[in-house]
């Protein structure tokens, strides 16, 4: 159970009814504790339900603007007064000297209980039924599903606590095909290919994306040597559009495809957390480009995932190219862009560099989550081998699985 409380605002006429209501509910509190009190007196013990039942009885006969006040309200009180003979019984229990329960003197009484029904909870307000309409600000989403309400007096001020019990906490059960529970694949995005996994498989950078990034060069330049306002440039302006948005398409068209491979394949599928930041293109649209294109394949991969029930972690790229993903030890010596090759100071091993770094990545996800037996290869990978994989074609990505 979870409780929201908010500010209201009762106009008078509401208002007059609250204070009406809550003094129908001292009423009644007070009326049945010396029924109680009585009881006890001649011998004879009532139970909740007994109290209850005499509900019926004060609503008939000896109260009947009792009801004006909705009949679950009453209740309430009721259960009100139980609670509080058995809280005093508990204390009584522990050692507490404790005297009897006290009748409750006027302005004394402060809520008014609305449990499972008998409000209307909307838009800026709140319905209650036999009291009308109250303004209210709700601060904050309301979540779950609302079982009851109070409204309370604090000096003057109106108050609702709305209790809501937790919606079921939404867990999704992962399944995973068997045949690729166990594999788990780590991607590095890059600067010579689209991306290279450590399962030595690349992704060339489709050569579309540079074809339409010349394109749109082209295209601005041509536009900064029209006049202002002329037809010209409006042409060119238009010619800019489509291009761009030809250039999303493809992009789409693209990151969909390759998403689906690795969602397809892979049960856990490790990234870095993009920091592309240190990549160095050679013109700052083709990098615009690129990011562009990075960044639609992981949201892609992240959407689908979820709902395929895979696994995708995002991993901070911290040291994942200077660190030999062989023996883990951290090299000193800073690998500069165009060195292809990593070389391991500590184990000797020599390592494409971008294999390298999606291992690491992958090592990185896997840390503390899974046996390092879901690594796909570790150890020694001779160089050769590195190489002799798929060369992606440009419109149909695909992946090949080992
Ligand atoms: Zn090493």
């Amino acid at each position: 159970m979870r409780n929201y409380k908010f500010r209201i605002y009762p106009n008078k006429v509401v208002e007059a009814e609250l204070n009406r209501q809550l003094d129908l509910c001292r009423w009644t509190y007070n009326r049945l504790l010396e029924e109680l009190n009585k009881a006890k007196e001649e011998g004879r013990k009532l139970k909740r339900y007994d109290t209850q039942k005499l509900l019926v009885k004060l609503k008939e006969e000896d109260k009947p603007e009792l009801k004006n006040v909705y009949s679950k309200t009453l209740q309430m009180v009721n259960q009100q007064l139980w609670n509080n003979i058995h809280t005093l019984a508990g204390r009584k229990k522990k050692g507490y000297k404790i005297g009897k329960l006290r009748f409750k003197g006027y302005d004394l009484f402060k809520t008014v209980f609305y449990n499972q029904s008998g409000f209307i909870i909307g838009n800026k307000k709140i319905i209650l039924s036999k009291v009308g309409k109250i303004k209210a600000e709700f601060h904050r989403e309301i979540k779950g599903n609302i079982k009851g309400i109070t409204i309370s007096k604090r000096s003057n001020k109106w108050y609702a606590c709305i209790q809501v019990e937790n919606p079921k906490q939404e867990r999704k059960q992962i399944k995973l095909k068997p045949n690729t529970s166990q594999k788990a694949v780590g991607i590095d995005v890059g600067l010579n290919h689209f991306l290279v996994d450590s399962g030595n498989n690349y992704v060339e950078n489709p050569r579309f994306l540079q074809k339409t990034a010349d394109k749109i060069a082209a295209i601005q330049r041509q536009l900064a040597k029209k006049k202002k306002d002329s037809k010209r440039r409006q042409k060119a302006k238009l010619r800019l559009n489509n291009a761009y948005e030809h250039l999303q398409n493809q992009r789409k068209d693209f990151a969909h495809k390759l998403s689906t491979e690795y969602v397809k394949n892979y049960g856990i599928i490790a990234v870095e957390n993009l920091n592309i930041q240190g990549m160095v293109r050679n013109n700052r649209l083709s990098k615009s480009i690129y990011d562009a294109a990075w960044n639609l394949f992981i949201s892609y991969l992240s959407y689908k995932a979820e709902s395929a029930g895979r696994i995708l972690v995002k991993v901070d790229p911290k040291d994942t190219t200077q660190r030999c993903s062989v023996c883990g030890q951290k090299n000193t010596e800073h690998l500069q862009l165009s060195q292809r090759i990593f070389k391991c100071s500590y184990c000797k091993i020599e390592l494409d560099r971008d294999i390298n770094a999606s291992r690491n990545i992958l090592i990185k996800a896997l840390s503390g989550r899974e046996p390092a037996s879901m690594l796909a290869e570790p150890g020694h990978i001779p160089l050769r081998k590195q190489r002799q994989v798929q060369t992606l074609k440009r419109e149909a990505p695909s992946v090949r699985v080992e």
